[in-house]
């Protein structure tokens, strides 16, 4: 079965097919560095994590890119209140942030570029979008003329009326309310650059789009990020995009769902967050991964503590039947186990190539468990058997320290 995976922009799952196999160019929108990673985190870059090592467990060759922002008026804001600088409270969350990925055992991205590396880089788009008539620039700002595009709509699937929301009113001589910043004139406290503008800062969703050129060229293979990226920020790279490369930038849009509590989103901003190392204080980074794939990526979880303590059991057990396979050297079971390793390995990769269904794959690593343990005796070579599709699993799944 071939791997499909679902694209928010057609709406659909599509057969896996990159632009030029078995390269793979991946792009995760990264964090807006102004505290320390929560568990929204976690569940986004786990996920995205997981699509990656299939992919390369497929035979791709994947080139993963993950942005720091860290400019942005909430950094300002934090560091203000903490009497530091933006660019000391940045760096500090960028590090406990990459501290935290390890333990949760996310593979390094081939580059993590920062905005405040790449004003240059930045200032270049913006300049060309001015030239090519797909940016203004009026009173120190420029602007990005959404007018111009074919591509509003096309990801989000909104329409343009429920897309004007109240702060988008006309204003700073924008010349359509939906049109968006891509370089915003300096104010008083806020870090700034020198630009063709005058002093200032560039806007979000440019410094996506520069960046993904800058380390991945003109054509993204997947896109990744959480639900509410969508609309605005991955919409306007999108069109963005259009302006350089026409239409079809990015092959497959992925997104993920978020980490409720009592139903409403894991959010900084709605202050009901849980901190990855205040729970890597009590469970194995293991473990916590382990929870946020019980559920398919796209899917939102209703945070629960009590995953993490049966999440624990359920590891013990399979690290001891993992042992114990290691360790066997009995009778043979008569061809028990070579059905259920068969079985598992089908099951399992079916449903990792449904859209990553790391739901239903880890149902099928807790039946492979159960059923290991159901069986007294194994040969050596039934041993490897078993051992070698926990390793498989492990390694896709990130587990089992694969
Ligand atoms: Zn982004």
């Amino acid at each position: 079965m071939p791997l499909m995976i679902y694209d928010t922009r057609t709406r659909s799952k599509r057969e896996f097919q990159p632009r030029n196999p078995p390269q793979v160019n991946m792009y995760v929108c990264g964090p807006t560095v102004y505290g320390p990673a929560h568990l929204g985190h976690a569940r986004s870059y786990v996920a995205f994590d997981v699509a990656r090592r299939y992919l390369e467990f497929k035979g791709f060759n994947v080139r993963l890119v993950q942005n720091f922002t860290d400019v942005d008026d909430a950094i300002t804001r934090v560091a203000s209140e903490r009497g530091v600088s933006p660019a000391d409270l940045a760096a500090k969350n960028i590090q406990s942030f990459l501290a935290d990925m390890q333990q949760l055992g996310i593979e390094p991205a081939f580059a993590y570029p920062r905005v405040s590396d790449h004003i240059r880089e930045i200032i270049g788009t913006v300049q060309a979008l001015v030239e090519k008539g797909y940016a203004y620039a009026t009173d120190g700002n420029v602007f990005f003329r959404v007018s111009k595009t074919k591509s509003l709509g096309t990801l989000s699937h909104r329409d343009t009326e429920a897309m004007i929301v109240d702060e988008m009113a006309p204003a700073e001589g924008r010349e359509n309310p939906l049109d968006f910043a891509l370089w915003r004139k300096s104010q008083a406290g806020h870090p700034s650059w020198p630009s063709p503008w005058g002093e200032g800062r560039p806007g979000w969703h440019v410094e996506c789009f520069a960046m993904s050129t800058k380390y991945l060229g003109d054509h993204l293979d997947v896109h990744c990020g959480g639900t509410d990226l969508i609309f605005p920020h991955h919409e306007s790279e999108a069109m963005i995009s259009e302006a350089f490369v026409g239409d079809g930038w990015c092959g497959y849009w992925l997104h993920n769902g978020f980490i409720t509590i009592e139903q409403q989103k894991m959010s900084k901003s709605l202050g009901n967050f849980v901190m990855v190392g205040d729970l890597l204080r009590d469970y194995p980074g293991e473990v916590i991964r382990f929870c946020m794939l019980k559920e398919q990526y796209r899917k939102n979880v209703e945070y629960d503590r009590e995953c993490f303590r049966r999440t624990s059991e359920e590891m013990d057990k399979m690290k001891v039947s993992l042992g114990r396979a290691r360790s066997a050297h009995g009778k043979a079971s008569g061809g028990k186990i070579d059905a259920v390793v068969k079985s598992t390995r089908e099951r399992f990769f079916k449903a990792m190539d449904n859209d990553f269904d790391t739901a239903t794959a880890i149902d099928v690593l807790i039946q492979f468990t159960a059923a290991v343990q159901e069986i007294d005796e194994m040969s050596i070579e039934e041993g490897k058997a078993i051992a070698a599709a926990y390793e498989d699993i492990g390694r896709v799944l990130g587990l089992f320290g694969a």
